[in-house]
């Protein structure tokens, strides 16, 4: 799952990009809504965090332009304003869901995950796949009905390939969903990851399709 924040308090930013990034998230964060648009339209978003007070190119119209574009990504919209008029211009401008700043953090990751959900950008929270069950509200996973540990990164990585079990799904796909924008290591990376996936839910659940990507095996 990856998520854009578009915040120009580059403190408040940081701190929600670092938050949701120990959740699992890949995130990006831009500081004003030019820079925002051009990321949200070039990159693979899941989900975006707007703030409707910006420098360059306020929230409103940012999600206006982008609607306008036929995109159809879920936004949340944050703000310090507190006014009705404000949050039904805000879902006029389609918006899907609005949070009024100062707001708790455990709130706005539960708003994000009920976005994702309603807008089928997450599949059911419980995915049972052959000896698999993957938690994705709760982010666990047991095998054979024993609880396995992973890591967020770990979790997020099976989560791309649960949530289209039975495909291929490339090792492009799962750093663009998996990995932030900024990341420019390499690629391979992917492979680590897989492999512990391999070696703490099993071998068999995972296969390798040479020259494509990986695929969750369905019935494993
Ligand atoms: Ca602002």
């Amino acid at each position: 799952m990856r998520l854009l924040i578009v915040e120009d308090e580059k403190r408040l930013a940081l701190s929600l990009a670092k938050g949701l990034t120990a959740e699992g998230y890949a995130v990006d964060v831009a500081h004003d809504g030019r820079e925002g648009l051009h990321l949200a339209r070039e990159g693979a978003y899941d989900l975006l965090i707007l703030d409707i007070m910006l420098p360059g190119l306020n929230g409103y119209r940012l999600c206006a332009a982008l609607r306008a574009d036929g995109d159809d990504v879920p936004i949340l919209m944050l703000t310090a304003k507190d006014g009705e008029y404000d949050e039904a211009e805000g879902l006029d401008t389609g918006a899907d869901d609005y949070l009024t700043k100062p707001f708790s953090y455990v709130v706005l990751v539960a708003r994000i995950k009920a976005l994702l959900r309603r807008r089928g950008r997450t599949a059911l929270p419980v995915l049972r796949l052959g000896p698999l069950t993957i938690d994705q509200g709760a982010r666990r996973v047991s095998r054979d009905g024993a609880e396995v540990a992973l890591t967020a990164k770990e979790f997020a990585v099976l989560e791309q390939l649960a949530r289209r079990a039975g495909d291929v799904v490339s090792k492009a796909e799962i750093l663009e969903h998996v990995w932030d924008f900024a990341y420019e290591g390499d690629p391979n990376i992917v492979e680590v990851y897989v492999s512990a996936l391999r070696r703490k839910l099993g071998a068999d659940v995972i296969a390798t399709v040479r020259g494509a990507g990986y695929r969750l095996v369905r019935g494993a």
